[in-house]
């Protein structure tokens, strides 16, 4: 089993590397990533089902162009996926790239950065995620080396620059993009970026679909509750999430989210009412759900983990 394994995978590869590798604009392209348009001057690369350390390719990742400049808006698990979305960029747009936006600090956003540093490009994130990012970096970096079989130096963890405190506003030219630093949720370090122009909202992480959603280490379940019901007010014509189709209509795409999330309160909740342990909790809460999340398997016991945690001692 393990050999035909191999066999697929490095199947896989020659099937998507380039070799010799494409000119695109003066770069060299082993590969190009490919990018959707969901809406004039927005490209969203849609990740992969999967987990990050074992599929590699798994959440979604883009660009914002105007004018002036382009915003990229996380750059992928690997230096690889952050090259190749730079090949996507030069094949779009001669427009240079002036930001990129991590919008948490999870390894599935932020380890194809180093594919994107250069002195014109700044580098920006929630207040917390410098912090973040420094904490879990060389965690990411040493389940990353035993995935790619090489060691990754510190180099591949690039901390933003600039903080955005609660709001901040780029003008990439004749385009405005107005980014948030929202409260603790999917993770304490989650940024949100609307795009003025055309009101798409991206979301990353705090929106998943089909994925299951993952609370995050220094995450919350009641707080990530609470936010997303307080965004589906924010009138967006449409919103990029981190897991899940490039683009979906708001509000209504949050729905399956919230219906999770809720389950999971409200039978951590009941269960701990009954005085039920934990690891009973871990069998049994939640499981009405086992049909509907991919990678349900990987995370939902996690999940139930930290709601019990959380909710143990709530009044
Ligand atoms: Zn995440």
């Amino acid at each position: 089993m393990f050999i035909k394994n191999r066999v697929v995978t490095i199947g896989l590869v020659l099937l998507v590397s380039q070799w010799p590798p494409l000119a695109v604009a003066g770069l060299a392209c082993h590969k190009i990533a490919e990018v959707t348009e969901i809406t004039p001057g927005v490209f969203v690369r849609a990740g992969h089902s999967g987990t990050i350390f074992k599929d590699g390719d798994i959440a979604n990742i883009g660009f914002i162009v105007g004018k002036r400049c382009v915003a990229v808006i996380d750059t992928g698990g690997s230096q690889q996926e952050g090259e190749a979305l730079k090949c996507a960029i030069k094949q779009k747009t001669s427009t240079p790239v002036c930001y990129v936006i991590n919008t948490h600090v999870h390894p599935d956003h932020i380890l194809g950065n180093l594919a994107f540093k250069c002195p014109d490009t700044r580098f920006i994130g929630h207040h917390n995620l410098r912090r973040a990012m420094s904490l879990l970096g060389p965690t990411y970096l040493r389940r990353a080396s035993n995935k790619q079989g090489e060691n990754l130096s510190p180099d591949h963890i690039v901390l933003p620059e600039e903080q955005v405190q609660q709001q901040l506003e780029l003008d990439l030219g004749g385009r405005v993009l107005q980014l948030t630093a929202q409260p603790q949720a999917h993770t304490d370090n989650d940024l949100t970026i609307f795009d003025v122009e055309t009101r798409t909202l991206w979301l990353a992480d705090l929106l998943f679909s089909r994925h299951i959603p993952v609370i995050g280490g220094s995450g919350s379940l009641g707080a990530w509750l609470k936010l997303i019901e307080k965004l589906q007010k924010q009138p967006a014509a449409r919103v990029v999430p981190g897991h899940g189709p490039a683009s979906m209509p708001w509000p209504e795409a949050a729905n399956d989210e919230i219906r999770y999330l809720s389950r999971l309160r409200d039978d951590t909740r009941t269960w701990l009412q009954q005085n039920g342990e934990l690891p009973e909790a871990l069998e049994n809460v939640g499981y009405a759900e086992q049909e509907k999340w991919e990678q349900f398997s990987e995370f939902h016991k996690r999940n139930i983990s930290t709601a019990y945690t959380e909710l143990e001692w709530e009044e």
